[in-house]
């Protein structure tokens, strides 16, 4: 099926906009190099467009809109979503380059979002009078305003959507900028939310550079809030920009996630389990389990196994529906990840499989294994993002604990074992937002969602998303007599 359009405005004010700028990019699908797209580029003009129209939103009948209407309208987003997902797939996995299988479970895991937001709306609600007497008190919930939301390219309508879900619920108003890279997927979602009845201005797209565009949404004082996902260096670059003026901030950063596996495991579950947590999306995910920690004992039976799945994984063409990882977002990306693979073989680790660019169009790179590895190698610290596992050896509990939480990171973990409560006691001891135990998902409507450590703070997916984007205002009053204020007046 063809994509519908090849050319991209800017989304403000419920309408497609022409940037001020006058700046158009040609994108390129990175699976074949072959032209996809003309996308506009937002200037500081644009962005000033895009948060005027957001207020004006919020001090309009937006502002007004009561919850039972907000979810109508989320379920009805939702709904148009579902009617034209094999466009917005199509139009993604040329994109990203993402194999249509994933992108297809993304898509509708963004439907299933926008529906629990719809419903978790209910949730919103203040508290009255816990102390008694004649002292009145309530609390209600307030959207907190404008957020200005930035996303990456790995996930583009997936991570929109966990951002603009709980945004909308609340009754925030919204500018949201995607990776310059990948606008094309949310540009099209929010046109759809204007047919559904969405207010225009409640959701502004203006995709453009980070460093420019990003920072200056960031820092533009219409803004109240802001809610990050990128890497951890450009969230420390946010959360700087965002101490002055001081906002409201969420990040979600970077991971450099452990998988334990035990002697004691379903190895026939784990491994192609493993092997699915690292090469899903190519291993371009926060989550993605790319340190695979295995008991000593079996740690050759175990290299022996992933890499000879890892040949296995179906490469190729990201629109045929048997491809299993398609390409990296770029081939500028894939120079990043292979140095990492490099970095390890001048450490003296070994590659078993992979490691190596092919001849041939497309940023494609193949499903990687690092063997005989340490976790102080570079390899084994920094986030790779790209389709390479690197595989330690650990002795026991104590010490697959101990390598498990030595990164800056803390997003996720799995734990392989056939022993329940070793299986609770070693989460308990992990320093990352989720654990999974003998489960290699992940992300789930309901099920908070955010990192420990470098990898960020506040949560995603879930209820106490929600107060993320809104206020709690106190109201305080006597029922009966006021006693005398301390200057007797
Ligand atoms: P990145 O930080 O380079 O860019 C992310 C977004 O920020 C892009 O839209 C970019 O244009 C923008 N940006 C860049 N510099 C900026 C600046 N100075 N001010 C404002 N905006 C700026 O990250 P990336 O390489 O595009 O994305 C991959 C990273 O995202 C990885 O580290 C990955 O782990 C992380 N990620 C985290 C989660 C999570 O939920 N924790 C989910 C997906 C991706």
């Amino acid at each position: 099926m063809a994509v519908a359009t090849t050319e991209y405005a800017l989304f403000i004010n419920g309408e497609p906009a022409e940037p001020a700028s006058g700046e158009v990019r040609e994108l390129r699908e990175p699976a074949s190099g072959d032209p996809l797209a003309r996308a506009a580029m937002g200037g500081e003009a644009d962005v000033d467009r895009a948060v005027d129209a957001a207020r004006a939103a919020l001090a309009g009948p937006w502002g007004k809109t009561p919850g039972t209407e907000r979810s109508r309208l989320l379920h009805a987003l939702a709904d148009a979503i579902v009617a034209n997902r094999k466009e917005l797939a199509e139009l993604e996995s040329r994109n990203v380059g993402k194999a249509i299988s994933s992108v297809k479970a993304e898509i509708a895991g963004a439907t299933e979002h926008f529906r629990y937001y719809a419903s978790a709306i209910a949730s919103i609600a203040g508290r009255s009078n816990p102390i008694g007497g004649s002292l009145l008190f309530y609390s209600q919930k307030e959207p907190v305003g404008v957020a200005g939301q930035i996303v990456p390219w790995n996930y583009p309508l997936l991570m929109a959507t966990w951002k603009l879900a709980p945004a909308l619920a609340a009754g925030c108003s919204v500018v949201l900028k995607p990776d310059p890279q990948t606008p094309l997927s949310v540009l099209r979602v929010a046109e759809l939310a204007g047919e559904v009845g969405f207010p225009p201005g409640v959701i502004n797209v203006v995709p453009g550079d980070g460093p420019t565009i990003g920072a200056y949404l960031v820092k533009h004082p219409g803004v109240d809030k802001v809610a990050f996902t990128g890497s951890t260096k450009t969230g420390g670059e946010i959360m700087r920009l965002c101490s002055d003026p001081i906002k409201r901030l969420t990040l979600e950063l970077g991971g450099k996630s452990p998988n334990l596996v035990f002697a004691d495991a379903n190895l026939a579950d784990a491994i192609p389990s493993s092997v699915w947590a690292i090469y899903y999306a190519a291993g371009q995910s926060c989550e993605a389990r790319s340190r695979l920690l295995v008991e000593q004992s079996m740690y050759d039976d175990v290299v022996a196994q992933v890499t000879d799945l890892s040949q296995k994984v179906k490469v190729g063409d990201p629109l045929d529906a048997e491809t299993q990882m398609g390409s990296l977002i770029s081939t500028a990306h894939r120079e990043k990840v292979h140095g990492f693979v490099d970095s390890a073989r001048e450490e003296g680790a070994e590659v078993t499989t992979g490691g190596s660019i092919g001849e041939g169009a497309g940023a494609f790179y193949p499903p990687t294994v690092i063997a005989q590895a340490g976790n102080r190698m570079l390899a084994a610290q920094e986030e790779i993002f790209g389709p390479v596992v690197t595989v330690i050896p650990f002795d026991d509990e104590a010490d697959a604990i101990r390598i498990a939480n030595d990164v800056k990171y803390g997003l996720m973990a799995t734990v392989w074992t056939g022993d329940p409560a070793k299986g609770h006691r070693i989460a308990s001891k992990i320093k990352s937002g989720t654990v999974g135990i003998n489960m290699p998902y992940t992300a789930f409507p309901g099920i908070p969602f955010g990192g420990y450590k470098q990898s960020g703070f506040g949560r995603e997916l879930a209820l106490e998303t929600l107060d993320l984007y809104l206020e709690t205002k106190s109201v305080v009053t006597y029922t009966g007599s006021r006693p005398t204020n301390p200057f007797g007046l």
